[in-house]
């Protein structure tokens, strides 16, 4: 059998030992010490210093606890992106809401303004003024901030930014994860950088990142004995993972650099192919988290995904809308069709930013059989 190769797996520095060490040798093995205060300071920095960062132990935590800072509860609805990882949408059943999924458009894949402005007048007309939106730059790549900026603003409604998969990229020069009223990153094992699991809430000022952490440490408050007021959770981040992070962080722009050449190396190889790359809009640039083809037909994703799979290569067919999972489909959405045809059609290629120049002729040499 051939070496198997990873959708996208770890790539360690190999600095991240020195701060895990550090962890050790000073015995701050608990969810705050100075790793988690560096590895804020770091992300804060790349993210271009506006922003205050608060890691916690992963994205979904962040979503959930951005939701509760914008006072979802019973009831409410929020306006979901549908194409997306389900964590993008599970915590708002976490605060008892009702999600309403929105389809995307064809030029990022991501959330359609119009369709988005479609429903929030229609839930309007209905009586119901959504709570938030959550947008989501799916693979990395960024939706259209200036519109969907435009439209949260015309009806009053926040934000929550999911930059899950997209630490790097870029629109009009900005970085992801600074566009929203609250923004979220994940660290989990696949993304751009790791910290084996874990995840950061970007918010606009210091008072809500306190707030944030206070919710995120069990909501104690100050008195010399255990004193409650409102719900709280356990949602920092560790120390000794934190460790990881700063390694990481401190090659996150090869890791970047590394996947956008990937994606080229794929185009350049298939491109007279029938494949189709999704391009990086004119004032946009993606990390290209993970690569991603269209094939002609559902067929024909099927038997390539299955040929990989023969050698030994990891592939997955693109997100599964959410509109069309088994816990979500019973909830309000309004469809295009984008989304479903981009599952249909789609498949993910291995990505890693450690993967070697034998391993991508390997999957390109299945590739071009078809
Ligand atoms: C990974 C991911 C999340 C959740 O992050 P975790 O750290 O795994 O909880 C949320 N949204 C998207 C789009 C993701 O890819």
């Amino acid at each position: 059998m051939k070496k198997k190769i990873w959708l996208s797996s770890p790539h360690m520095s190999g600095k991240e030992m020195e701060y895990v060490q550090e962890a050790f040798a000073s015995n701050w093995i608990a969810p705050l010490g100075p790793n988690v205060n560096g590895f804020e300071e770091d992300l804060k920095k790349y993210l271009g210093g506006k922003k205050e960062v608060t890691v916690l132990s992963s994205g979904t935590a962040a979503i959930h606890l951005a939701l509760i800072q914008l006072g979802v509860s019973r009831g409410d609805e929020v306006l979901c992106q549908s194409f997306t990882f389900s964590a993008t949408a599970n915590p708002i059943l976490y605060q008892g809401a009702t999600p309403i999924f929105i389809d995307s458009e064809t030029e990022t894949w991501n959330l359609c303004p119009d369709l988005l402005e479609e429903a929030i007048l229609d839930r309007l007309s209905k009586g119901k003024k959504p709570k938030a939106i959550i947008a989501v730059h799916l693979y990395g790549m960024p939706y259209n901030v200036t519109k969907i900026n435009e439209l949260g603003q015309k009806y009053d409604i926040p934000i929550i930014e999911d930059s899950a998969e997209a630490l790097g990229s870029e629109f009009n020069g900005k970085k992801c994860g600074t566009f929203g009223d609250f923004s979220i990153l994940s660290f989990n094992g696949n993304k751009i950088i790791t910290t084996s699991g874990g995840g950061a809430l970007m918010t606009k000022n210091l008072d809500l990142k306190l707030k944030t952490v206070h919710l995120a440490t069990q909501a104690r408050d100050e008195a010399p004995h255990y004193q409650h007021s409102k719900i709280g959770y356990n949602y920092r981040m560790s120390n000794v993972l934190a460790g990881i992070g700063r390694g990481q962080m401190q090659v996150i722009q090869d890791r970047v650099d590394k996947r956008r050449e990937i994606f080229e190396f794929y185009k350049h190889k298939l491109n007279n192919s029938s494949f189709t790359f999704l391009e990086d809009p004119n004032n946009c640039k993606s990390n290209r988290w993970l690569t991603c083809i269209l094939t002609p037909s559902f067929k024909k994703r099927e038997e390539i995904r299955l040929a990989l799979e023969k050698e030994n290569i990891e592939s997955r067919p693109l997100w599964k809308p959410m509109h069309k999972q088994p816990i979500f489909e019973k909830y309000v959405s309004y469809s295009n069709g984008v989304s479903e045809n981009l599952f249909k059609k789609g498949l993910c290629l291995p990505s890693g930013s450690n993967s070697t120049e034998s391993e991508l002729q390997r999957i390109v040499g299945v590739l071009k059989s078809f």
